[in-house]
């Protein structure tokens, strides 16, 4: 398969590829989507979806994308483990080096998405998988009856703290400043359940304790009053955004200071034939029904694209 030149490679499995995935395949461009190290993307790791339209009782993140990766595949979609190190945009087809192999493509859909960001302290990267964790559904079972602490104020970390407090005894939401870019009924949910309290106004400056390989408690500061002190937990979940994975298109691809690729007319980058598509792309709205709405208009421009310059 990888001999021969593709008509369109789609990278990224999350909500955008496979909306992509499905429009390419129904116009019998037999995409090639390749699956990075985060499969499905953020839905995948989310709990109930209750604002994407046509689930009026809402529906599971990794159900909702399963639906997706079947609809693609029974259009013809292909699917590759790989993880992009390098490409050549200067010339069609382009090339795409996976390490072990080497694909060439007449377009490219770029849907790789955002990654979570970690605060990069040395001991939060120290007990990564410890104690650690962006994902509360992948690890918040771990915790079960232990309380558990959520970093951030938007709506990532209110949506993870409610889902905390079914395992832990409580849920402390520590956040830098005291507004929040969380919507108001996420918000107010939080604010309102009985487990989850909020500590405003305060960073983490370490957690503890490598040396026992968990996390027993988190340094914390007051940055209003300078106070310092040692707050005792069990885990430290994440939920402070996303860096959007396009580092390997650095030099090739306009991107805006914080590594987003730059899209105009929706899903254009400044190479012809290459688009991009989803929360690579959008720093603005990052939801899974835009996310799936550009996945399908850079499908629809990959077709008019090879009408007008050929396969
Ligand atoms: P976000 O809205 O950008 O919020 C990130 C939060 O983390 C902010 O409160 C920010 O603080 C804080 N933060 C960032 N860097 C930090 C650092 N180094 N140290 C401490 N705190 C830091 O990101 P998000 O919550 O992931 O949401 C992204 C998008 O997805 C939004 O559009 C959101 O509505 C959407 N979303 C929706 C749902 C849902 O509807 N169910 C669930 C999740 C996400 P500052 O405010 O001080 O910058």
């Amino acid at each position: 398969m990888e001999n021969s030149v593709r008509d369109t490679v789609i990278l990224g499995t999350g909500c955008s590829g496979l909306t992509a995935a499905i429009y390419t395949g129904r116009a019998n461009l037999k995409p090639l989507v390749v699956e990075g190290h985060e499969p499905g993307g953020q839905l995948s790791i989310t709990t109930l979806v209750e604002n994407f339209p046509g689930f009026p009782d809402g529906i599971q993140g990794p159900e909702l994308i399963e639906h997706m990766r079947k609809q693609a595949a029974r259009f013809g979609a292909e699917y590759m483990y790989g993880h992009l190190v390098s490409a050549d945009l200067t010339q069609r087809p382009f090339k795409l080096n996976f390490g072990n192999k080497t694909i060439e493509s007449q377009t490219l859909i770029i849907a790789s998405g955002a990654s979570a960001r970690w605060l990069e302290l040395p001991s939060e990267q120290a007990l990564i998988g410890n104690g650690v964790s962006s994902c509360a559904t992948c690890d918040g079972f771990f915790f079960k009856g232990h309380p558990i602490t959520v970093i951030g104020g938007g709506d990532s970390a209110m949506e993870e703290a409610l889902f905390l407090s079914r395992f832990a005894t409580k849920v402390t939401v520590i956040h830098r400043r005291d507004h929040f870019r969380a919507s108001k009924i996420m918000l107010d949910r939080a604010r309102k359940h009985e487990k989850i309290e909020f500590l405003l106004d305060t960073v983490v400056e370490e957690v503890n304790d490598v040396a026992k390989k968990e996390v027993t408690s988190l340094k914390l500061r007051n940055i209003k009053t300078g106070k310092v002190w040692d707050f005792p937990t069990s885990a430290m979940f994440l939920g402070i955004g996303h860096i959007p994975n396009a580092k390997m298109f650095q030099g090739q691809l306009d991107m805006d200071q914080d590594g987003y690729l730059k899209t105009h007319d929706y899903v254009f980058t400044n190479v012809p034939g290459v688009f991009a598509s989803g929360d690579v792309q959008d720093r603005r709205y990052r939801q899974a029904i835009t996310a799936a709405g550009t996945g399908c208009a850079a499908a629809m421009e990959v077709e008019k694209f090879l009408e007008e310059h050929g396969g």
